[in-house]
């Protein structure tokens, strides 16, 4: 996508005037969250089992270690499955996304979000010689945005959505999208293969994040391939601001970096082929987060030149940098099934 494409930014995707309506709501589904924390369990390292960490953040009331021997970090202790299940069924935050962000954002998140995943899901599958027409399974399609753009690519034999939440089901069935309105460890019991399967932002959300892997890998053939994307914790955007970041929340359980996501994959008995850090907002959304206050860049000249003094001569490559560099906060893994 072109450098001139300036309708691309964290605004259009998520408006600052709606935003601020979804913050308060999400704070109070998470501090109701937290009233139940004589529920919440102690967990192992997602990435790689370790019970060793030591503690790196508190935000919200929710505590974040760190593991010492992968250095993933992670909610610990967690809300159980069952509970996550009802977090996620009652919050508020959701049913306002579903009623004014999205159909607000729609069109741009559309354009600019699942069109690209689409075309970087066909290139995938160009490099890794995966069959023609080939049967593409999302795991957690949401509204369906991803699925419909890759219909209409017209690359894929069949396009399947895994989209256990009954609302969202709807909502794709209702676009005329295929779904499987099931967990996706219950998906391959079913008898249902697919040679790509792709999931987008779900892993940093789950409870186990092991058995979503396994659960994937359960529906793939042998030669089958994997493609995940979720946060990158050493990426500029979460490096820069820390606690501060929009990515650190409650919700997200689970912060891999790359050589961590691949452990974990590998863990799974699956084959890593690549690990691209593709994100393209971390500059500007740091550089927001100081332009409001939030960070403070006068002790930091360095980057107070980067993103402020000379921000729209070096903004864009600096940006590039951080993709091409794997120091992006937006992580992309490939993985395939041996
Ligand atoms: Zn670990």
């Amino acid at each position: 996508v072109a450098d001139s494409d300036d309708t691309f930014n964290e605004d259009a995707i998520r408006p600052d005037a709606l935003m601020e309506e979804s913050d308060r709501l999400h704070a109070g589904d998470l501090a109701k969250l937290l009233q139940r924390r004589a529920e919440f369990v102690e967990v192992s390292c997602p990435a790689c089992g370790s019970e060793k960490r030591d503690r790196l953040w508190t935000k919200d009331g929710f505590h974040y270690d760190r593991c010492d021997e992968c250095a993933t970090a992670y909610v610990n202790p967690r809300p159980p499955p069952a509970l996550l299940e009802e977090y996620y069924a009652t919050a508020e935050n959701y049913r306002y996304w579903s009623k004014e962000i999205f159909p607000a954002a729609e069109a741009t998140r559309r354009l600019h979000i699942a069109r690209p995943r689409v075309e970087r899901v066909i290139d995938i599958c160009e490099r890794s010689d995966v069959r023609q027409w080939p049967v593409l399974l999302e795991v957690g399609a949401g509204h369906g945005t991803f699925c419909a753009e890759a219909v209409e690519s017209g690359h894929f034999g069949r396009v399947i959505a895994v989209e256990p939440t009954p609302s969202n089901a709807e909502a794709c069935r209702n676009r005329g999208i295929e779904v499987i309105a099931r967990p996706i460890e219950q998906v391959a019991l079913d008898g249902h293969t697919a040679d790509v399967v792709a999931s987008f932002e779900v892993i940093e959300h789950l409870f186990d994040p092991r058995a979503f892997v396994e659960g994937c890998a359960g529906a793939l053939p042998s030669g089958g391939l994997l493609v995940l994307s979720c946060p990158n914790l050493k990426g500029f955007e979460v490096a820069a601001l820390g606690v501060g970041s929009r990515t650190v929340d409650a919700e997200h359980l689970n912060y891999f970096h790359p050589e961590s996501l691949a452990l974990l994959l590998q863990r799974c008995g699956l084959d890593v082929l690549e690990l691209s850090t593709p994100g393209r907002l971390d500059a500007e959304i740091v550089r927001k987060r100081a332009l409001a206050g939030f960070l403070n860049l006068e002790r930091e000249p360095f980057l107070k030149t980067l993103l402020i003094e000379e921000w729209h001569r070096i903004g864009p490559a600096f940006q590039r940098f951080l993709a091409d560099n794997r120091l992006a906060a937006h992580m992309w893994a490939v993985a395939r099934k041996p």
